[in-house]
């Protein structure tokens, strides 16, 4: 027999409103489970379609929820729910007040998977932990993240970025937009296309358009067409972040070519050396700095590219426009002198877009957060074993990196 202060004590644990009332409580020591059964005692119903009080149709057929775990039991809520008669709309089922409509979970549970996901960014060990499957953990995510954004407000938003991160393997890319300043992203669209571009920027609501100062970014047209259409306002930055990538991408080639070169003559002086020549001095080991300066003095080819991709970092330092502009003449020439076609290839390309790059002067734009947004992206995608679909990993990039307030209400 149930007794009375069972139920009473779960409708109490469930605060539910007073039109619903359980009816009873079972545990099932064999399945390990408690059923909680709902019973819906209001006397009118509210149409989802026009929010009008209308009369009981009927009940929809039973359905379940998953709740919080009763202790070491997974507990069940089981009810049938509410059928309002709407003169406008016809029969129209009214949503549980513990979950959200086309959910299988209570939100409370969801509100405690979002925070399990949070400590943890690895679905597949919440999923196994919960003993969901990777869609329950997805749904529930993707639920959070549009809560989350529904709540995120106008506000002001004056330093922009944009980045292409791939998406699978060959190249598929995605392109996210990151509020510099809030050190967070917050959208992601699929290919980097200018179209693309632009569904991206006009995610922003018109006033936040018209605040935008500067948006940093690759040296890659159509973002930059986007960015004046949509954007006229702003200034473009070709950023340290961008520029640093083109620049230690030459030296790597000139590397690879090299070491080609002399192993076909048994030389083996590059063989193993790529990240030495990518890592900045100052983050090196005393090992690994003995090994550069043994590299350096072999004048080779390589060595050459490294010096002077190094002394460009010197330009971010600078203090002015003028200054800027006399040293990238200054550095163009010795790249020129150099003789390495991939290194002067990148210089040309620079030399197309300095006035963006010399942007950086008015701005100081810095590439912290862009990297740092970046190695995050890049653990959630080594973590999740390829993504089932872009819409998965968009979400999971808002999940983790948008600073949402996904909180159930
Ligand atoms: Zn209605």
């Amino acid at each position: 027999m149930q007794s009375l202060t069972t139920t009473a004590h779960y409708q109490q644990l469930l605060g539910l409103p007073s039109t619903w009332m359980v009816e009873n409580v079972d545990l099932s020591m064999t399945a390990m489970q408690v059923v909680i059964r709902l019973v819906y005692t209001g006397k009118n119903a509210i149409c989802t379609e026009c929010g009008e009080t209308c009369s009981i149709y009927d009940q929809a057929p039973e359905q379940k929820w998953r709740h919080l775990d009763t202790m070491q039991f997974e507990t069940i809520i089981i009810a049938r729910l509410p059928r309002a008669n709407c003169k406008e709309h016809g029969v129209k089922t009214v949503g549980a007040p513990w979950a959200d409509r086309h959910s299988r979970f209570t939100l409370m549970f969801e509100g405690f998977v979002v925070q399990l996901l949070q400590h943890c960014s690895n679905t597949q060990a919440v999923s196994t932990l919960l003993g969901l499957s990777w869609h329950c953990v997805d749904d529930i995510m993707r639920r959070a993240v549009k809560r989350g954004m529904a709540r995120r407000g106008d506000d002001s938003i004056e330093h922009l970025g944009i980045d292409e991160k791939s998406f699978r393997a060959g190249q598929r890319y995605v392109t996210t937009l990151n509020d510099l300043d809030g050190a967070r992203v917050l959208e992601v669209v699929e290919t980097r296309t200018n179209k693309a571009t632009k569904v991206l920027l006009t995610s922003l609501a018109a006033t936040q358009r018209d605040n935008v100062q500067s948006v940093a970014m690759d040296m890659w047209q159509p973002f930059a067409t986007a960015v004046q259409q949509i954007l006229p306002k702003a200034d473009i930055v070709h950023d340290r972040y961008h520029i640093s990538s083109y620049l230690n991408e030459a030296v790597d080639k000139i590397r690879r070519q090299e070491s080609r070169t002399l192993k076909a003559i048994d030389d083996k002086t590059l063989v193993g050396s790529k990240y030495t020549w990518l890592r900045n001095p100052e983050n090196m080991t005393p090992i690994q700095r003995t090994s550069l300066d043994e590299l350096l003095a072999c004048e080779l080819k390589t060595g050459r590219a490294w010096s002077l991709k190094n002394m460009f970092r010197a330009f971010w330092s600078l203090t002015n426009r003028d200054s800027a502009i006399y040293f990238f003449n200054y550095w163009s020439e010795a790249v020129d002198r150099s003789g390495l076609n991939q290194l002067i290839t990148v210089k040309e390309m620079m030399q197309r877009h300095l006035e963006n790059i010399l942007n950086y002067f008015k701005h100081r734009t810095t590439n912290a957060v862009s990297e740092g947004l970046n190695s995050k992206i890049q653990l959630l995608k080594a973590s999740s074993r390829g993504f089932h679909s872009f819409e998965s990993y968009r979400v999971r990039i808002l999940f983790y990196c948008g600073k949402l307030n996904m909180a159930i209400s």
